[in-house]
């Protein structure tokens, strides 16, 4: 389903402790309802300052025509099979053999759900659910603040199990604020219509060998913003990647930035940024994976276990039985 709501993202904190303004990335912690409004705009505006940052690198590496979505039907985008693969498939790479995908697929194993996994799940839930109820208010030309009144609490409604109610709670309220305070500052400042975001955007990648219904986080800006739990890891970058030649496969606009959002520590929740360039080497090297895993789900070879793999694996059973 797409839903429109408007606004982007950050979150607030108060006089800022822990932002760092490095020129890649930078943190953002805590989040108090007092001095939301400014908090929340200042930050916002700071993390898509540093996309802005990365236009240097858009124009000395642009984009070639032949890695861009809208190539899917010749070489080196169009796919040597059309196997519905899931953009998450592609991108993650936690199993280094790609030995989760082939267990899944070949084998029907299914996947336990490990303690990174719910925490990600909620997360998720937590952000999806604050932009669908703030969307169905600022439509209605509620006034932000009175928005954040009515709806603050609603995170209950998602019902965390015992010792995930904190996480849930400031992920939602965090995401309330970053919205509501985009909607004031647009009012305030600019007296134009506000900027669309688009949470759970569905796109169709079969055009790519990949599945009918995409999921992208958000879309705002045309900024597309995954979020992600636990450590960064150079491979979230393809995720992004993967969304943004979808999207221009299907509606052939160009798609050149993206934002990870990392959302951690469920006691005291710690977010980070990070903007990416969907650059030429980040579109091949997802081409790349996307091939091989055809490669290796069509030839049938059985693939090795990873020398480096985590008992956190949710296919660690399945997998060692
Ligand atoms: S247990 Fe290891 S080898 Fe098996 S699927 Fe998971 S990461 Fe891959």
């Amino acid at each position: 389903m797409i839903r429109r709501v408007r606004g982007g993202f950050s979150t607030g904190s108060r006089a800022f402790p822990g932002f760092s303004g490095a020129d890649d990335e930078g943190v953002l912690i805590g989040l108090e309802t007092s001095q939301w409004l400014v908090e929340a705009l200042i930050l916002r505006r700071v993390m898509f300052r540093s996309i802005r940052r990365l236009y240097e690198l858009a124009r000395a590496d642009p984009v070639d025509p032949e890695l861009r979505g809208w190539s899917w039907d010749r070489l080196p985008l169009k796919p040597r099979a059309y196997l519905n693969l899931g953009v998450s498939e592609i991108a993650s790479k936690y199993c280094e053999t790609r030995r989760d995908i082939w267990l899944r697929r070949k084998t029907g194993a299914r996947a336990e759900p490990t303690e990174p996994i719910l925490t990600g799940r909620l997360i998720h839930d937590a952000i999806s659910l604050a932009l669908k109820e703030t969307a169905k208010l600022l439509i209605n030309n509620t006034e932000p603040y009175t928005a954040y009144q009515i709806l603050s609490e609603k995170w209950r409604k998602l019902n965390p199990p015992k010792g995930y109610e904190k996480t849930v709670e400031k992920t939602y309220k965090a995401t309330l604020i970053t919205i509501l305070g985009e909607a004031m500052y647009e009012k305030l400042v600019n007296e134009t219509p506000q900027p669309v975001a688009y949470s759970e955007y569905r796109v169709d990648g079969t055009p790519l060998g990949m599945s009918q219904n995409l999921s992208v986080d958000v879309i705002s800006d045309s900024v597309i913003i995954d979020f992600k739990t636990g450590a960064p890891r150079d491979f979230h970058k393809l995720s992004i990647t993967g969304y943004a030649l979808a999207l221009e496969a299907a509606y052939e606009t160009p798609r050149d930035y993206g934002l990870l959002i990392y959302i951690n520590n469920p006691e005291d929740p710690r977010i980070t940024y990070k903007p990416v360039y969907i650059s030429n080497t980040l579109r091949r090297l997802f081409i790349e994976e996307r091939d091989n895993i055809i490669d290796m789900l069509l030839e049938d070879a059985e693939p090795p276990k990873d020398l480096n793999c985590q008992p956190t694996c949710p296919l660690h059973g399945a997998c060692n039985k």
